[in-house]
């Protein structure tokens, strides 16, 4: 096998009105990603995911420039079966070879951000031609699945005090037995954050699984003080409580709390997990496979996982592409018990694949199709390109 083509193309898709949203990253009007296709000399195609930020909206213009004209054309004419190779090359620049020689990294100084991001769309993409190659699905390639099945979390809770049971209670209504909500600085204050929280516990009753993200918006006292206030809702997991380039401060919320702490969704390789393991600050590793750095990353990340003992519960909020790369994943690994289910608005969740991902009952079955089980709708692919 050889690779012929690396290409990306930058996906704004229109969220209707009506889905919109509004959090900390304001009113979320469209969903935008970077779809990275590798294609090799038999015209078999491998699909891949980078993001330009953890929300639905963002500029992805540079993830394409990195992914075509950087680290795309280095790839022509290599076998895309050896992937952790291509990694490990893409990573360490013009050092790749003497890095795998040496068996250790020696990082390009662009080695967080985009660049990795982009390194994990082609990543991706050559986890998903493996798998087709084989005739197998990636979760397969990456040991087989150790759940048949996993519960979903129905991700959202954008609404008021007077809203938030309702929205919450609709989740739950289509079968989901764990719901999450947004708190921290989209509430302006922490007693309205707790209130908010307390109005969701006392609608759901005491049998939903209830989980809370602030998005690294609450300062280590505020997150210290909406603890305390909620104390009585029985948290399923407090999800980046605290400023992200802070892992001391979530360390340190966790020493005075048995709720989990959840991080990850916005961190950059394994080494920014291994970060946040050595200061214990995280009961749940939440890695993005569209940032983080790809499959191969996110499983690197599912081993430090599985090695401290926490859960792996890696953020799948994204397009279809991240959605299943990060599935595949999940099951693959002891440590994850359970998925996430975006409620927002996510046309590139459900209306690009030609078939909606499956969830049911409020769980999600093994994925058993060749590759990450992706294929795009391509007039949709022509609709929501945003010409460079
Ligand atoms: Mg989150």
């Amino acid at each position: 096998m050889q690779i012929a083509a690396v290409e990306a193309r930058w996906l704004r898709a229109p969220i209707p009105e009506e889905k919109q949203h509004t959090s900390d990253f304001g009113r979320l009007r469209t969903f935008d990603a970077v779809l990275v296709t590798v294609r090799t000399k038999d015209g078999v195609e491998g699909f891949g995911e980078a993001k330009a930020a953890v929300g639905s909206a963002g500029d992805c213009a540079s993830l394409v420039t990195i992914v075509e004209r950087e680290l795309g054309p280095a790839l022509i004419g290599q076998d895309p079966r050896h992937i952790t190779r291509a990694w490990e090359r893409m990573y360490c620049g013009s050092r790749g070879d003497l890095a795998l020689a040496r068996g250790r990294s020696f990082p390009d100084v662009a080695r967080r951000g985009p660049r990795v991001a982009a390194i994990g769309a082609i990543d991706t993409a050559l986890w998903d031609l493996a798998g087709k190659a084989h005739g197998v699905p990636v979760v397969e390639l990456l040991g087989g699945a150790c759940h048949d099945r996993l519960p979903a979390y129905a991700s959202g809770g954008w609404a008021d005090a007077e809203g938030i049971g309702a929205e919450l209670q609709r989740f739950v209504d289509l079968g989901f037995g764990a719901v999450k909500m947004r708190v921290g600085a989209m509430d302006r204050r922490v007693e309205t954050s707790a209130a908010r929280v307390l109005a969701a516990r006392e609608a759901l009753g005491p049998d939903v699984e209830l989980m809370i993200d602030a998005h690294g918006t609450c300062s280590l006292p505020e997150a210290k003080r909406l603890m305390r206030l909620v104390e009585s809702a029985n948290l399923r997991w407090f999800e980046e409580p605290t400023p992200l380039d802070d892992h001391a401060a979530a360390a340190e919320l966790r020493a005075t709390t048995d709720v989990p702490i959840a991080v990850g969704e916005s961190l950059s390789t394994r080494f920014d997990f291994a970060d946040v393991l050595r200061l214990r600050a995280a009961d749940v590793l939440q890695p993005d496979v569209a940032l983080v750095g790809g499959i191969t990353e996110a499983r690197r990340v599912a081993t430090l996982a599985e090695t401290a003992q926490v859960e792996l519960a890696p953020h799948l909020w994204g397009s279809a592409v991240s959605y299943l790369a990060g599935l595949h994943v999940a099951f693959a690994s002891p440590a994850a018990r359970i998925l996430e289910v975006s409620l927002g608005g996510n046309p590139l969740l459900r209306q690009l694949p030609e078939i909606e991902p499956a969830v049911t009952d409020g769980g999600v079955d093994a994925p058993t199709e060749p590759g990450l089980g992706f294929r795009p709708r391509r007039d949709l692919l022509e609709e929501w390109t945003v010409p460079l």
